[in-house]
């Protein structure tokens, strides 16, 4: 099939979309951007080192974390705003209403700031200090709720759903709920970005593709783009532990055990971006392989990756590189797979590195951390 055939890219040639503003120019190319919506996506691709060895795989993380806002959730965030303004249902100074762990709520107050819309955000109060203050940073109005399962009326997801529609109703200039678990734009943004950059990046020699679930829109969409690429891609699910998807994909039941300090990840239903394609190809979706994934087994591979690479990753990234891992020894070596590094470590730093913390959870403790004092590096 020859450069231009849809869906088909060539060495050098940049992935089309039509809500992506993708660098034709020639400086662009060079990686200057005119605008925080230039700067969201074409992340780099980065080599593993100590994992690639281990396995005998080529392992690759995706550097989600240098978008603007610092993770994988600009891009659907961009794209639900720019989804809303196009339909018409936001005019300028509307306001943009979500329910998030922090990340979705980070790239929507930014690209609320950058194309002219408030944000308020709903957030369950165990999410992380630094994302909560990352949030009041960017300018969102920030609403603290109880973690409450997905069931109870007061859940974070429903508490905003309830808050855009009183906002919609009483302001003029509108508002918007992002719905980002159920409105599938989230997933068409990887579908349309991520997707078709693993593949030009990896010239199409990618065979493996594995990450974990918050919304599913980057398992799904990614995972959708590479299959139709070349349907003997793999795809698989990583799950933390009390996550419900490894028991639905193994199953066919929604059952959760155990716990993760994990934030961002760890899903206990199919969300409208999971149904369909990021579901086991047995169910009509697109996933070939799922593990289930511990913080004691994934943590370890975080602290190396700071320690021997310079990389500094947050909690969804260890699961990510773990199941990246168990993909590699599914498939043996030789192969090539890539996993997204969603964001950085510091987002989480009273947690991932706080000794107190890790030794209260059971976690295992990197050696250059556990100081006589107990609670400094
Ligand atoms: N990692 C982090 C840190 C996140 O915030 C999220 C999204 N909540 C994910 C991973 C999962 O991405 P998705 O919503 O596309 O499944």
């Amino acid at each position: 099939v020859g450069c231009g055939a849809k869906g088909v890219l060539c060495r050098g040639e940049a992935p089309s979309s039509s809500l992506c503003t993708y660098a034709p120019s020639g400086l662009r190319d060079m990686g200057v951007k005119n605008s925080f919506e230039e700067a969201v996506g074409n992340t780099p691709l980065i080599r593993l080192k100590g994992v690639s060895e281990l396995t005998g795989c080529t392992i690759y993380g995706k550097a989600e974390y240098t978008n603007p806002g610092g993770s994988v959730k600009d891009r659907p965030a961009l794209w639900i705003v720019k989804d809303a303004a196009a339909r018409g249902l936001l005019k300028p100074g509307g306001y943009v209403v979500e329910g998030t762990a922090g990340n979705t709520g980070i790239g929507l107050a930014l690209a609320g700031n950058a194309l002219g819309y408030k944000t308020v955000i709903v957030i369950p109060e165990t999410q992380s200090q630094e994302k909560k203050d990352m949030l009041r940073i960017c300018g969102a109005q920030l609403v603290e709720v109880p973690a409450v399962p997905y069931k109870n009326r007061n859940n974070y997801v429903h508490y905003s759903n309830r808050l855009a529609l009183e906002l919609a109703r009483t302001h003029p200039e509108g508002a918007i709920w992002g719905n980002q678990f159920d409105n599938v734009v989230n997933r068409v943004s990887h579908y349309e970005t991520t997707g078709p950059e693993i593949f030009h990046q990896t010239e199409g020699q990618v065979d493996g593709f594995v990450c974990a679930v918050g919304t599913g829109g980057t398992l799904a969409g990614v995972g959708k783009y590479l299959k139709e690429q070349n349907p003997d891609i793999k795809i698989a699910l990583a799950d933390p532990d009390g996550a419900a998807l490894f028991s639905y994909f193994d199953k066919g039941v929604l059952e959760s055990q155990g716990d993760s300090i994990t934030e961002g990840i760890g899903q206990g239903r199919i969300t409208e971006n999971l149904r369909g394609w990021g579901t086991p190809k047995r169910l009509g979706g697109c996933v070939d392989f799922w593990y289930q994934v511990s913080d004691f087994e994934a943590l370890p591979f975080l602290y190396k990756l700071l320690q021997e690479e310079g990389l500094c990753l947050g909690t969804s990234s260890a699961i990510n590189i773990c199941g990246a891992v168990k993909l590699a020894r599914s498939l043996g070596p030789g192969h090539t797979i890539v996993t997204i590094l969603c964001d950085l470590g510091t987002r989480y730093q009273s947690k991932l590195f706080n000794p107190k913390f890790l030794k209260e959870k059971n976690l295992p403790l990197p050696s250059w951390m556990d100081t006589p004092s107990g609670d400094r590096i």
